[in-house]
């Protein structure tokens, strides 16, 4: 184990099964899809292997289970150089996205969490030595709330500096929303959080005002808006011709916290990600779309 991590990941690892359709079927209807595609997936290894890419030093938190899923999708951390002394293995399925693609490449999308739903707080004990060496600990909320609080509160005690992403909407404990700096949502994400229909940077100062040290909204090929104490700003994205936008947020959220590790300011990391979000948008898939530093848009 290094002796020290800038990002480690305490969140999800799906099997991101897809099928293409002409159709969806209806209650009690059989249709015919394209072949079955498979891809390592779950926000939280997105995050660790979008992080791993740009060049940081990454360790994952997290379950998969015992099956052919689970193999895959630690080769595909392994891969990208995530440290994975900290996933564990549970007897059973790992999680899988259930995607269907129809012909204007809409997604619909069914999770089924499988081990991601067995990470428990004493999974994150057994974990303190990894999140006490990490500069930034950051969270999505595809696994239980309480594994997460537990890490929250490990990593602000040890120093580290806490990103939460709210995604997929869940209550969150004032608590762990007190530690976050920042909270990272997209606009539906305020939405569910604030209601209303306030433009970007009232809703941004809304959302810091909730609890959180600081506030990031991601407004997609908009850019996004910061706030904390020194104000409000809104960051643009560099223009790219967009392909698939799948795993943009995860790549985002992964270069926030890799720039904040490395100790640039909230916006400078914020301008950084928008250009590793654009770069992510450029290419098919998430993981697979995710640069290195010399893929990225000036
Ligand atoms: P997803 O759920 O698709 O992963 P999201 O809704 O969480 O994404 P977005 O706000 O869509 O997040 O995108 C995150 C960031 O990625 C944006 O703030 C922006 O920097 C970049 N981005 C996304 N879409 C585009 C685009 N079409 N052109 C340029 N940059 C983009």
């Amino acid at each position: 184990m290094p002796e020290k991590y800038d990002v480690v990941v305490v969140g999800s690892v799906n099997a991101d099964l897809v099928v293409g359709v002409d159709r969806r079927p209806d209650p009690g209807e059989t249709v015919l899809g394209s072949d079955l595609a498979t891809h390592p997936g779950g926000k939280g290894a997105n995050q660790a292997v979008a992080a791993a890419r740009l060049g940081g030093r990454v360790g994952i938190v997290g379950r998969v289970g015992d099956d052919g899923h689970g193999a895959l999708l630690r080769d595909a951390l392994a891969g990208a150089g995530v440290d994975l002394a900290h996933l564990a293995v549970t007897p059973g399925p790992s999680g899988v996205a259930l995607i269907t693609v129809g012909p204007d490449g809409d997604n619909s999308i069914i999770v089924s969490p499988g081990a991601n739903a067995r990470l428990t707080p004493d999974d994150v004990a057994a974990a303190r030595d990894m999140i006490a060496a990490a500069s930034v600990v950051t969270f999505q909320l595809e696994v239980p709330m309480p594994a997460i609080e537990a890490a929250a509160r490990a990593a602000a005690s040890a120093g580290a500096r806490v990103v939460l992403n709210l995604s997929p909407t869940a209550p969150v404990p004032a608590g762990v929303l007190a530690l976050c700096d920042p909270l990272v949502v997209n606009e539906h994400e305020a939405a569910y959080l604030l209601g209303g229909t306030a433009g970007p940077e009232e809703t941004a100062g809304a959302l810091l005002r909730s609890g959180p040290r600081s506030a990031v909204i991601t407004l997609g090929a908009d850019g996004v808006v910061v706030a904390d104490a020194e104000g409000t700003t809104a960051i643009a994205s560099p223009k790219v011709d967009a392909v698939d936008t799948t795993g943009a947020g995860d790549a985002f959220t992964a270069a926030l916290c890799l720039r904040l590790a490395r100790g640039d300011s909230l916006r400078d990391a914020a301008r950084y990600a928008t250009r590793v979000g654009a770069a992510a948008v450029r290419r098919p898939g998430a993981q697979t779309s995710y640069p290195t530093p010399d893929d990225l848009p000036a």
